[in-house]
């Protein structure tokens, strides 16, 4: 038998018992992170209290010119000015963190997460100019903490980083548990075990609601251990005889730290090469995460000064940004490193879609230098941190949660987990939750009863020093015929326009015909939005794409101008 998915409507139809008689509302709003991977961002209400559940970014798409990070839509924290008591963190991914500077002036009391995390925020903080040390308060796992009606539990699970955890908030409604991102590694390498004894007990106990990370939602099986790169790698490095270059995401500590201590057991020596790589493995050694045989690290310009067999570089640009150190590298741009025939280079990371093709062009240089590029396929040089079909069965079967919520994915993976969800634990209801529902748990149930503005902010000029070419070469043509911003609040279910379209524009030329196409824009945006499908218009991409082309016409046509048009689309 398929098990089936509730709809919303059929949700807030079904009015099971649940909560003391009484017990205030809980609410739950997430602001990101549901239908998109990426800009975590969730707040939990009741009475006076409110707790923002991280604060993530989410790396632009190669369309987005000009923009260095979006961020979700803020302006429903408005409503709870004041009232927002904390900052929640599960770890340190920038998914996850990215836009705390952005937040911290919306929240009134300290932030917290668990050391390794925090210590993470903290040079984002320093890059804001913004002193808040002493709002950063450090919480271990298993510890518990009261703000307001909510006690807060900190719950060890593992990720591809250290100190990663889940939250469990007891609220007068019932206790909600939020995952974070997870796998259930079995062999930690810091033997910090995830925590499923408490998930357990929190389910036999009762649990009212389950939000939990769907990542990998149809991936089958389980993810595995980060410790199942090492084969590969041992195989690595006792075949090269030239350097062992591999690209990995600076904060997947684990993986740093199996690759230095290989590094070692093969007499090489370690460089970080790249800013990020450099900082994020000197924060985690500074706070015991990282442990590096003693001189074994060598700075990258030392690299010269050894035989290429006894090196290991360690470095950024995995995801072909341009001004990273492998593609510098690949391209024999990098002061410090070269690459030769000897030499091997790893990819241990996944492919972010939408960057296949800067990858790809990044493996033809280093084809092209004559060394052997390695990837993930033809031998296990990475694992994925977030858990497949298996192990999120297991945590719903442990938790039985009474409603579950699926959240971190695109909606594909939140339908796939919510599936697997009603097939585990038939006795829960499952609510599929979007950014901007506001979900209500009280005596009479759960159900979403309303919804909140929700969308993206497009973030410039915070990432220096990693702005890619095509931005530049737009930046020049935006300096030249400005830049139109269309911002469209629909309705994500009737597609209807909340209010005419609005157009914000930087850089035009003060010009009679630019009015004129400004002036006539809202109303032949309107029409044109009108005349497409439900389908179109309620999917934020498609209906970019049209409005995008429909002022580029209008711009083109009547002002002979190409004005970079990036619109943005609240679904509210
Ligand atoms: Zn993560
Ligand atoms: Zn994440």
């Amino acid at each position: 038998m398929r098990a089936r998915v509730r709809t919303r409507d059929e949700v807030a139809r079904l009015m099971t018992t649940q909560g003391a008689p009484g017990a205030p509302a809980v609410q739950i709003i997430p602001l990101g992170g549901l239908g998109e991977f990426g800009m975590n961002m969730l707040l939990v209400a009741c009475g006076d209290t409110a707790l923002l559940v991280d604060a993530g970014v989410m790396f632009p798409e190669p369309e987005l010119f000009g923009v260095d990070l979006v961020i979700p839509d803020l302006s429903s924290l408005e409503a709870f000015r004041g009232k927002i008591a904390a900052l929640l963190l599960t770890h340190g991914h920038e998914d996850h963190i990215g836009a705390v500077p952005h937040v911290i002036d919306k929240i009134q009391g300290p932030i917290y997460g668990t050391r390794f995390t925090l210590a993470l925020v903290q040079p984002k903080l320093d890059e804001h100019g913004i002193d808040a040390r002493d709002r950063l308060v450090p919480v271990s796992a298993g510890q518990r903490i009261t703000i307001g009606p909510f006690e807060v539990e900190f719950l060890r699970v593992t990720h591809s980083m250290p100190d990663c955890v889940a939250l469990a908030i007891h609220t007068p409604a019932g206790i909600i548990i939020h995952t974070g991102d997870f796998k259930i590694d079995q062999t930690p390498l810091d033997g910090q075990a995830f925590d499923l004894h408490r998930f357990a007990e929190l389910g036999a106990n009762g649990v009212l609601a389950l939000l939990s990370d769907s990542t990998n939602a149809d991936r089958r099986g389980f993810s595995g251990s980060e410790r199942e790169v090492v084969d590969a790698f041992e195989e690595i490095f006792s075949s090269a005889n030239g350097k062992i270059v591999v690209a990995a995401f600076a904060t997947s500590v684990f993986r740093v730290q199996l690759l230095c201590d290989l590094a070692d057991q093969f007499d090489r020596k370690v460089a970080f090469v790249g800013r990020g790589m450099q900082q994020t493995s000197q924060i985690a050694e500074r706070l015991g995460y990282l442990r590096l045989a003693p001189g074994i690290q060598i700075r990258d310009s030392d690299i010269r000064d050894y035989p290429a067999s006894e090196i290991l570089c360690l470095c950024t640009g995995s995801q072909g940004e341009p001004l990273a150190a492998l593609p510098r590298i690949a391209i024999d741009d990098h002061k410090h490193v070269k690459i030769g025939p000897e030499d091997v280079v790893v990819f241990s990371t996944r492919v972010i879609p939408g960057n296949e093709k800067a990858i790809r062009r990044v493996m033809n240089h280093v084809a092209r230098r004559g060394a052997d590029v390695i990837v993930d396929g033809e031998k296990h040089v990475h694992v994925s941190g977030h858990g497949s079909e298996e192990e999120l069965k297991l945590l719903l079967s442990l938790v039985k949660p009474k409603f579950f919520v699926p959240i971190h994915g695109e909606y594909r993976q939140l339908a796939r987990h919510a599936r697997m969800a009603s097939l585990v634990c038939p006795g829960t209801t499952v609510i599929m939750a979007e950014d901007g529902d506001v979900l209500q748990f009280d005596e009479t149930g759960a159900r979403v009863v309303d919804r909140v503005p929700a969308g993206r902010i497009l973030i410039d000029g915070t990432r220096t020093g990693e702005i890619a070419d095509e931005v530049l070469r737009d930046r020049k043509h935006l300096a030249a015929d400005g830049l139109v911003v269309p911002v469209i609040a629909i309705n994500g279910q009737t597609g209807v326009l909340e209010q005419p379209p609005v157009l914000i524009t930087r850089g035009l030329a003060i010009d009679a015909r630019h009015d004129a196409v400004l002036k006539d824009a809202p109303g032949q945006l309107t029409r044109a939005i009108g005349s497409t499908s439900l389908e179109e218009r309620t999917d934020p991409g498609l209906l970019k794409e049209r409005i995008r082309a429909e002022l580029q016409g209008m711009f083109r046509k009547r002002a002979g101008r190409r004005p970079l048009v990036i619109p943005v689309v609240m679904q509210v």
